[in-house]
């Protein structure tokens, strides 16, 4: 019986919350093709032959290996472009295709619940940089880039070939259906061994790695190797978070090393990085020099341990100040300093004579890294490394102009501007730093089968379509996953009442606590909660519609959010200010991470009512604190949140409320069934509860399906 808290008093607030919102927190914390080969799709029946089980229990299909189908690695020691796989990428089907349909739970459903259990629109060819970077001609030294040390590496000296023959744009016809796409997008490669192995006398004689028929992941991966993975990041939590790009690195790391494996990370130095969670900060390698613009920076590299993690923090020391600008992104030069990043970090991977196994790059700011590695670094001996390129936002790509390759070393416009490689595929004048990563790294992730399908096929991809389409073969999806050791209500040091499936009610402790500490009212109502950041993509009018429409049906809202755009935050607050009087409201601005755990265990809903969701962490951290999400039909959502009501799941798998249309009717036919259900159905809320905190969206699962991409594209 979900625990019904009688109107104890509704305090007026006014003073109190004014002198609250005053102090409110707001931390600074604030991103080879070679002959591309002729990608070969999953055999049609093999996809055909997914049954509707089969894609129910797809998290077991996750995570089979190919094993024939596999690629041949390269044995010349040189570094291989990214070639297309033979089969399809695996993975987790979307297997709940139905939506939700707005209408009242019926009690029936209820009870058998409880038994089964930027891309600049038009990209600027150059845009303007700012300070001492802004500069677009090519060799002018660069005003502290002293010579640099003989033996430097520099892109002009490249005798890199061409990545491959030019790919013909791929036409729409060409594309494979639909179905087809699912199939070759989810992240299960393909199970069975393929007739090629028909011809044994061109197989290699090593045993093949998984002997038995129906591969069992956990035997067949405990036989492979452990690599020498690294993570070359803009963000890492919680020393450098923005967004879910930093719960990943963090995650997914920790997973990595769990499984055998080493794994290092690479940021920048920030001066805004939280300095109380590295341990044994000191200098690794003094004499960096990072070549830049026909010079070069002197670079200094730190190492430090965040949590476990092994962290290597790279400083420029230039006046271009990259890194020491109070918070992470937001500057008119972002794409020069994550341009530097990049090389830095590819120069310090270098010189100290590091050959990763996997080079693992997020989003835009690292994309360079696959194009500098093919382009001049295999050339110098790293012939060994692959890229897998993991895309978090397709909506910012760092489109830019030519001095990105001259202040690189890349030089050769004529080489770069070329539709196969660099150049953007709407503005003939600037250069995609996003598309070069798609192009030149061995494998592409987003962060979601279902986002993997939206922006290849249903125009999410922000331009990148035809992109996608030619490198379909190398590109997949897999659903992020979140850390229990940080996410997980049963030892969350920030909240002050840990509970668990066991002890349920004492998550209404913390909602007792998270309404004394933001001064609400305490009483019968649910709260509904939204954590994130203020942008335009988490549905910024249907949040605010949320906060009127979740009072006018009896309920209590808090908010927790920040935004680098001024008039976005501008408008938040005045928000804040004329809801300051209402007890049932709290409006936060602000970063704050510890505040964020509380509202997670104090809220009985969590509200995601995005535009497009590549993957969304809160609703998976939702979940884990049995705090029903409320979420719209895209991107990851759809893929790990399943309507009480109208899923086609097994009831025990549905774990929250879900509409598809973004508007307000949308929004409340979602949410109206949530509060519905909160106080007409407590019984029948407390096992959504139960659903949901047994949800397991761990990083066991994904943390298998990358070592899967690793180990398939890896040099064997
Ligand atoms: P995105 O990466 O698009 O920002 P995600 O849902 O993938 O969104 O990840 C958001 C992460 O950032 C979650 O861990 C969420 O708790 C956290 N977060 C976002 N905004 C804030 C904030 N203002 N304060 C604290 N944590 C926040």
């Amino acid at each position: 019986m979900a625990k019904k808290t009688p109107p104890r008093r509704v305090r007026p607030l006014s003073k109190k919350k004014a002198a609250r919102a005053t102090t409110s927190r707001a931390s600074g914390l604030q991103g080879v093709p070679a002959e591309a080969q002729a990608a070969t799709p999953l055999p049609r029946a093999d996809r055909e032959a997914k049954s509707e089980e089969d894609r129910v229990d797809a998290s077991k299909a996750r995570a089979e290996l190919p094993s024939a189908a596999a690629p041949a690695p390269a044995t010349d020691g040189k570094a291989t472009p990214p070639s297309a796989p033979e089969a399809g990428v695996a993975q987790g089907v979307p297997s709940e295709p139905g939506g939700s349909t707005p209408g009242p739970g019926s009690a029936a459903q209820c009870d058998a619940l409880s038994e089964e259990r930027s891309v600049p629109a038009s990209a600027e060819a150059t845009p303007p940089p700012t300070g001492a970077t802004a500069r677009r001609d090519p060799p002018e030294p660069h005003p502290r880039a002293a010579a640099p040390p003989s033996d430097q590496a520099s892109g002009a000296e490249s005798a890199a070939e061409p990545p491959g023959e030019p790919i013909a744009e791929a036409e729409p016809g060409a594309v494979a259906e639909p179905e087809a796409a699912v199939a070759d997008l989810a992240f299960s490669p393909p199970g069975e061994p393929e007739p090629v192995a028909a011809e044994p006398a061109q197989v290699e004689p090593e045993p093949p790695p998984f002997p038995s028929p129906e591969p069992q992941v956990h035997h067949a991966v405990a036989s492979l190797p452990a690599l020498f993975i690294v993570q070359v990041t803009p963000e890492l939590a919680p020393v450098a978070k923005v967004g879910g790009l930093a719960d990943v690195v963090f995650g997914l790391s920790n997973e990595l090393e769990i499984r055998g494996n080493h794994v290092e990370i690479v940021l920048p130095k920030y001066d805004c990085l939280r300095y109380d969670h590295i341990w044994g900060l000191c200098e690794s390698y003094r004499d960096l020099w990072v070549p830049w613009y026909g010079g070069a920076i002197h670079c200094t590299v730190y190492f430090g341990f965040v949590h476990g993690r092994k962290c290597f923090f790279i400083e420029p020391h230039s006046s271009d100040n990259f890194f020491n600008r109070g918070c992470i992104y937001g500057f008119n030069d972002d794409v020069l300093r994550y341009a530097f990043f990049s090389r830095a970090a590819m120069e310090f991977l270098w010189k100290t004579g590091k050959h990763p196994d996997i080079l693992h790059c997020h989003d835009w700011q690292t994309a360079l890294v696959p194009v500098f590695l093919y382009e001049i670094y295999q050339h110098l001996g790293m012939s060994r490394s692959r890229v897998c390129f993991t895309i978090h936002n397709f909506k910012h790509q760092g489109v830019t102009g030519a001095q990105v390759l001259y202040a690189t070393g890349l030089n050769r416009p004529e080489y770069y501007f070329h539709y196969d490689r660099m150049r953007d595929n709407f503005n003939p004048h600037a250069i995609n730093l996003m598309k070069a990563g798609v192009v030149y790294s061995n494998f592409i992730t987003t962060v979601s089968p279902r986002h993997a399908i939206e922006a290849k096929d249903q125009g999410q991809g922000f331009g990148l379509e035809p992109t996608l389409h030619i490198h379909h073969a190398k590109f997949g999806g897999v659903v992020n996953g979140i850390d229990y050791n940080v996410w997980n209500p049963e030892i969350d040091r920030y909240i002050p009442y840990h509970y668990g499936l066991g002890n349920l009610d004492d998550k209404y402790k913390n909602k007792k606590a998270l309404r004394d500490r933001l001064l609400i009212a305490d009483n019968e109502k649910p709260i509904v909660a939204f954590v994130g950041r203020l942008d335009p993509q988490k549905g910024l009018e249907l949040i605010r519609h949320a906060i009127f429409y979740t009072l006018h049906r009896r309920g209590q809202f808090v908010l927790l959010g920040s935004s680098p755009d001024g008039q976005i935050n501008n408008y938040f607050w005045s928000l804040k200010h004329q809801l300051n009087d209402n007890p049932d409201v709290h409006i936060e601005i602000g970063f704050n991470e510890e505040l964020s755990h509380l509202i997670y265990a104090g809220a009985d809903l969590m509200l995601v009512p995005s535009r497009f969701e590549p993957c969304g962490l809160t609703q998976l951290i939702a979940l884990r604190y049995a705090t029903v999400p409320v979420v719209r039909e895209v991107g990851g959502l759809a893929d790990t949140v399943f309507d009480k009501d109208y899923s086609y799941r097994p009831l025990h798998e549905r774990n929250g409320y879900v509409f598809r249309d973004y508007d307000y009717s949308g929004l409340e036919s979602a949410l109206g069934r949530a509060i519905s259900c909160y106080y007409d159905y407590p019984e029948h809320f407390r096992e959504l509860m139960k659903n949901c905190i047994r949800c397991d969206y761990s990083w066991k699962n994904p943390g298998q399906d990358y070592l899967n991409i690793y180990h398939y594209i890896r040099v064997k």
